[in-house]
């Protein structure tokens, strides 16, 4: 085959470079991080670190832009204006502060579009990340309203036909999903988007295993709401993105209050700024948003269509390791199916957490267990699976060593016999 596009960028990769010996295929859960993005954040906190938007000094001012700036760049990113993009501590936080913002709109502090009551529908899937589960359970017990699910099949997957059918005219919210970080299916989320809109329902996408991989606009998938994180896509941890329609987030109502969201506090009440400040109290991640900008930068310049083409290619090497190796059975779409840059699996005889540990001693590492997803988990009829996912520096040979590894591990422990 055709070399991939990235194989030289290794070097790049301080971790990585340093131990050559060792096969890192765990960017699924986070990703390593490029000297230029250490570099960029080491030069900010180096050169130009002070408050933002706070008084009127040189240092904040210099600082207040470059913090800008990187929102201006994590924005373009995924085809979206600055004012769009609230940086939060992660994509957890992100989901967390539509559902909490929805829940104080159900107490009447604001935004009565979001204001829930007792028979209104909130629909997710049985395939989320609980990320996108446990933010909605806790909405639905404040307010009366109803969680439901889509359910999934015995691959983990849903289907459209089964989520239009459970949309109605009380659905107000449908949060998915754009890709399974268990399974790596890939949901049509225009169409999903297209269906919630005419029922008048929000979608709310949990886009942290997408956003890392694929060029998006999120405008153009037809959403309203989307969360990722930095620490997926080779940035820093700490920061995370909430993008919304801006005449959306202008009403959503702040979950969390304090400085820096207002215009006026009187000793009974606060009128709050328009996004993306209402929603940024306290002092703001400065140097992880200009980490996080850094990292978008990377990723623009390797260019989503040569990430595309090296990812699928590692895809089909890491489901070709699993589906080769007897008594291994690969989870999620079936082969051939397009499917995300990784592949979780279940070998026969043996406890994942019991494989994590045999590759690990081969200087592997995958992730084990139920991957914060236990009713997919529970659908699928285990307790945990073992997964190993790929990204830009991911190499054949990593895919190799761990082909290599699988063909031994039922023998290790007895589970051939
Ligand atoms: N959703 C999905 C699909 C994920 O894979 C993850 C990370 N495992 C999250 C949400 C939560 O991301 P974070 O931990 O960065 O908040």
């Amino acid at each position: 085959p055709a070399a991939s596009p990235l194989v030289d960028i290794r070097a790049g990769f301080p971790l990585l470079s340093a131990h050559p010996e060792r096969v890192y295929l765990d960017s699924a859960a986070t990703s390593q991080r490029p000297q230029a993005v250490i570099d960029a954040e080491t030069a900010f906190i180096r050169d130009s670190y002070a408050a933002v938007h706070r008084g009127s000094s040189i240092a904040t001012g210099d600082a207040t832009t470059a913090f800008e700036a990187a929102r201006e760049t994590v924005a373009t990113f995924v085809g979206a204006a600055p004012a769009e993009i609230v940086w939060t501590e992660n994509a957890t936080d992100a989901l967390n502060v539509v559902a909490l913002g929805m829940s104080d709109a159900s107490l009447g502090l604001g935004g009565d579009r979001f204001a829930l009551e007792a028979g209104d529908e909130i629909l997710i899937t049985e395939a989320e990340h609980h990320a996108n589960l446990i933010p909605w359970q806790r909405l639905v017990a404040r307010t009366g309203a109803t969680l439901r699910w889509v359910p999934v099949d015995e691959h983990g997957e849903w289907s459209i036909d089964d989520l239009a059918a459970a949309v109605g005219s009380r659905t107000r919210v449908v949060a998915f999903a754009h890709v399974s970080n268990v399974t790596g299916s890939i949901a049509p989320v225009a169409d999903v988007a297209a269906i919630a809109r005419r029922a008048g329902a929000l979608t709310v996408l949990d886009a942290c295993q997408s956003v890392p991989h694929q060029s998006i606009d999120f405008h153009a998938l037809g959403v309203d709401f989307a969360a990722f994180s930095s620490h997926k896509m080779l940035g820093p941890t700490g920061i995370g993105a909430l993008w919304g329609r801006t005449e959306l987030l202008d009403e959503l109502p702040p979950a969390r209050t304090g400085g820096s969201t207002i215009t006026t506090v009187t000793m009974e009440k606060t009128e709050f700024l328009p996004a993306p400040q209402r929603f940024e109290a306290g002092t703001q991640p400065v140097s992880q948003a200009v980490g996080f900008a850094a990292a978008a930068d990377f990723l623009t310049e390797l260019g989503h269509d040569a990430i595309l083409e090296h990812e699928e290619r590692m895809t089909e090497l890491l489901v070709d390791a699993v589906v080769s190796t007897p008594g291994v059975t690969l989870v999620g779409p079936r082969p051939g199916r397009r499917r995300a840059s990784l592949a979780s699996f279940i070998v026969d005889g043996v406890h994942a957490h019991d494989v994590g540990q045999f590759l690990d001693d081969r200087g592997i590492t995958v992730r084990t267990g139920h991957h914060c997803a236990q009713p997919l988990h529970r659908r699928l009829g285990v307790a945990a699976t073992a997964r190993a996912s790929a990204y830009v520096y991911t190499t054949a040979d990593d895919v190799e060593q761990l082909r290599l590894a699988l063909a031994e591990v039922r023998a290790f422990f007895g589970a051939d016999r």
